[in-house]
């Protein structure tokens, strides 16, 4: 037999992280590895974290799965948390990010057939676009790549380019049941989303009686130095995904949306078996016990700012291998002139230094929002000495 146990859908590289502690990864074989990377926008609170170890052991100890079925006072409490600080009226937890965005979805549509508008089915996306993997959420991304093997897709998608409102405009139709995008595009290279683009789609949907929904999977939970992005842009969506940072690692995904937009989500219209359990609430909870607090907030955005400054700064010294620096908080992109993956794993191999390649030739820096000034100047020792050592490979 040749196929590897593990199914062989991802290329693997050679680190193999036995342990973490905070911002740093220990390989199998003892190398200390600097994690700017974050499980891709998973681990805010770093590797080993003594708040979310202790709410994970505590409650594993309690009770860790029961159907939901059954009342939950651990779901109700997040529930009410994420309701409190967001504009949502709503929650229904999942295990990952896209089944978030699939209930998310199915929200928006149900919206409109709860409305008797049995024709609204169609959601606008956009180009790069990363939803997940799953059938619908494949069907929602442009990216060819990824529909390659899988057809016939999910009907029901339209796509047009990223921050461009006239493009939606001329979108629009009969068909139109709203709008799907992620403020900022992560898998897609860290492309901000411009304040007219998204006030403008929150004035076609209020318009045309449409629902705007945000994936803030990789956005969402103080990634961006705000709770959520869409606060930087003084809007609020219907309906909003997301996952990655809320279980700091646990997996926790979550659908919120308004009392309006959920209309159509009644008795039987969805479900999870795992969904939501003690367990995964748990960390939940004490994930937003640590970043749910103007102070915790103000220091992702004010490391951010440091992170950012420095970088510009930085690249100015190897304009052959930079263009731009972009993101918000610590959501970070360094767009490329070269190839952005080989630069990545030379990082990676010979500098113990953990990034993340994106689309658009973009060099993703995501760090656990945790880090501390020792942490930073690690990072700029490390990319510093990255890129005066780097040799761009030759293209084939
Ligand atoms: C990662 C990601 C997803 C998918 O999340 P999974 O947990 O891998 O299913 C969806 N949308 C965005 C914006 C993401 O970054």
């Amino acid at each position: 037999m040749s196929i590897s146990p593990l199914m062989p859908v991802y290329p693997r590289c050679g680190v193999r992280p036995v342990r973490g502690d905070n911002a740093h990864l220990i390989s199998e074989d003892g190398t200390r590895y600097l994690d700017f990377a974050a499980g891709i926008a998973v681990n805010l609170l770093g590797h080993s974290h003594p708040g979310l170890i202790g709410a994970i052991q505590r409650q594993a100890e309690t009770l860790m799965h029961v159907s939901n079925l059954y009342g939950s006072p651990q779901g109700e409490e997040l529930a009410q948390r994420l309701v409190d600080i967001t504009f949502a009226d709503t929650v229904f937890f999942t295990n990952s990010g896209a089944e978030a965005v699939e209930c998310a979805i199915k929200t928006a549509r149900a919206y409109h057939q709860a409305e008797g508008s049995f024709d609204k089915v169609e959601l606008i996306t956009f180009e790069n676009a990363f939803h997940g993997r799953t059938m619908a959420t494949i069907s929602a991304s442009s990216q060819t790549k990824m529909h390659q093997g899988f057809k016939p897709l999910l009907p029901g998608f339209k796509y047009v380019p990223f921050d461009d409102l006239e493009a939606v405009r001329a979108a629009v139709g009969p068909n139109t049941a709203g709008f799907l995008v992620e403020p900022i595009q992560g898998e897609g290279g860290i492309r901000v989303a411009s304040a007219s683009f998204m006030e403008g789609l929150r004035k076609l949907a209020d318009e045309h009686d449409l629902m705007l929904v945000l994936d803030e999977v990789q956005t969402g939970v103080a990634r961006t130095g705000t709770l959520f992005a869409y606060e930087q842009y003084g809007i609020e969506p219907d309906v909003m995904a997301i996952a990655k940072g809320i279980g700091g690692g646990f997996p926790l995904g979550a659908c919120l949306a308004t009392e309006k937009a959920a209309r159509g989500m009644t008795f039987g219209a969805h479900g999870s078996t795992y969904g939501g359990n003690p367990l995964a609430v748990a960390a939940g909870n004490a994930v937003l016990d640590a970043v749910a607090n103007e102070e915790f907030l103000a220091s992702v955005r004010e490391k951010g700012e440091r992170v950012r400054q420095r970088l510009e700064q930085f690249i100015g010294n190897y304009p052959e291998l930079f263009e731009k620096v972009r993101g918000k908080g610590l959501m970070l992109g360094l767009k490329m002139k070269v190839e952005p993956r080989p630069f990545m794993q030379h990082l990676r191999d010979k500098h113990q230094l953990l990034t993340v390649a994106a689309g658009d030739n973009t060099l993703r820096i995501l760090p656990p929002l945790t880090i501390g000034d020792a942490e930073i100047s690690e990072f700029f020792d490390k990319i510093s000495a990255g890129s005066a050592d780097y040799m761009v490979p030759e293209s084939v």
